[in-house]
């Protein structure tokens, strides 16, 4: 039996009960106080100032069992997020709710290799683009999130490698008045994948989120602390193979270069654009010849082994992966378990070690950095930065 929580604060009791009506997409309030740890009492007061300031809303809903409750709670749908990728080889942004529906995309071609200038440039006019759409509804957009591959690194982003103070400087006059929060892609990626309606995410304790899409990566996802930047690892640009195939980092023989959907598109015959056309059916299992599947488990093989040399640095019991890997039969992702048995140390043991994958909603950017942005809005307990600082007031009062 777990004992009381420790005290919260105001902020942190109303992001408990925001993050599981995130998680849930829905919940009784009898569910509310069970898995927040909180009293029904403090569920109830904590609600009804939510519902005050339309952050939630309860509809009645049939009971699931006589004298049960009988309104659900959920997330208000006049919440606006924004969020903002650059991923798949362009830059998009989109406008929507906490519950992930996407009111507003818009998506511009930006160069695997975009520089500061131009990334700038293209920023500027979609976001002005995004502002006059807001701004013509009325919209006040709470929380943007912006997700940057390799980003978040204290040695410097080496995918692009530009000024961090600069960028910075840039989306706060680009973005005036909208708290905004920088990410790692793949810290996005795990935000849509454990918040989406859409996922049954298979993974309830801490694990390794690894993400195989244009870029690889991976995230610890630990449940007793909040999801950033910082705890993301580049294992795609993992050296597997001296003297290998050249890597968009600069370095050969990495993770990435063998594993990345651009990597795969010339064995499965498909460009990357087409891949992003034909999202999670690119791979027709049925359609691919033998000598393609054998190709695409060579390539799985490289990632397994990538990934027992990761969990030989960091040992997890738990992975979870999405990307295209997901998408091939089990008969096929058995060579991951074949690479990790090669390099973890003692070998592959499923008794110590879960694999569990989910689709990777190929394509689907900026749907990622939207969920991000909703996870921002919801820890900081949906307060903005002024109530925020009303907030602490009360706290020491
Ligand atoms: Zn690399």
């Amino acid at each position: 039996m777990l004992g009381r929580a420790a005290p919260r604060s105001r902020r942190q009791t109303r992001a408990t009960v925001l993050e599981n009506l995130l998680r849930t997409g829905g919940a009784f309030r009898s569910a509310i106080a069970r898995e927040t740890r909180l009293t029904e009492a403090s569920v109830s007061r904590i609600l009804a100032e939510l519902r005050s300031e339309n952050l939630v809303q309860e509809t009645r809903h049939p009971a699931p069992y006589a004298g049960g409750p009988t309104s659900l709670v959920t997330l208000s749908n006049d919440v606006a997020v924004a969020g903002i990728e650059l991923s798949n080889s362009r830059l998009s942004f989109g406008v929507g709710d906490l519950g992930g529906t996407l009111d507003y995309v818009d998506r511009m071609p930006a160069s695997p290799q975009l520089d500061q200038d131009e990334f700038e440039r293209l920023f500027r006019t979609s976001a002005a683009a995004m502002q006059a759409w807001t701004d013509k509804r009325g919209i006040a957009v709470r929380q943007v999130a912006l997700s940057i591959p390799g980003y978040g690194r204290e040695a410097g982003n080496p995918i692009y490698p530009w000024d961090v103070t600069r960028l910075r400087d840039f989306l706060g006059e680009a973005l005036p008045g909208m708290p905004l929060a920088l990410t790692n892609s793949v810290v996005a990626q795990a935000a849509f994948h454990r918040y989406s309606p859409s996922t049954s995410y298979p993974v309830a304790g801490n694990h390794l989120f690894l993400f195989v899409g244009h870029g690889v990566a991976g995230v610890i996802v630990n449940e007793a602390a909040s999801i950033d930047a910082f705890s993301a690892f580049e294992i795609g640009h993992m050296v597997i193979e001296r003297n290998g195939l050249l890597c968009r980092c600069g370095h050969r023989g990495c993770i990435e270069a063998y594993t990345s959907l651009r990597a795969i598109s010339p064995i499965v015959g498909l460009d990357a654009s087409e891949i992003l056309n034909r999202g999670d059916s690119f791979i027709d299992v049925h359609g691919l010849d033998s000598d393609v599947r054998a190709a695409l488990r060579e390539r799985l093989v490289m990632l397994g082994l990538g990934l027992g040399n990761a969990l030989n640095l960091h040992p997890l019991s738990s992975v979870v992966i999405s990307g295209w890997p997901s998408l091939m039969p089990e008969d096929d992702r058995a060579a991951i378990i074949a690479g990790i048995d090669e390099s973890l140390l003692g070998g592959f043991d499923e008794r110590r070690l879960s694999l569990s994958f989910v689709a990777p909603s190929i394509g689907n950017d900026p749907r990622a950095a939207l969920y991000y942005a909703a996870y921002c809005f919801v820890s900081g307990g949906g307060l903005d930065a002024r109530a925020d600082a009303h907030a602490a007031l009360e706290e020491i009062a």
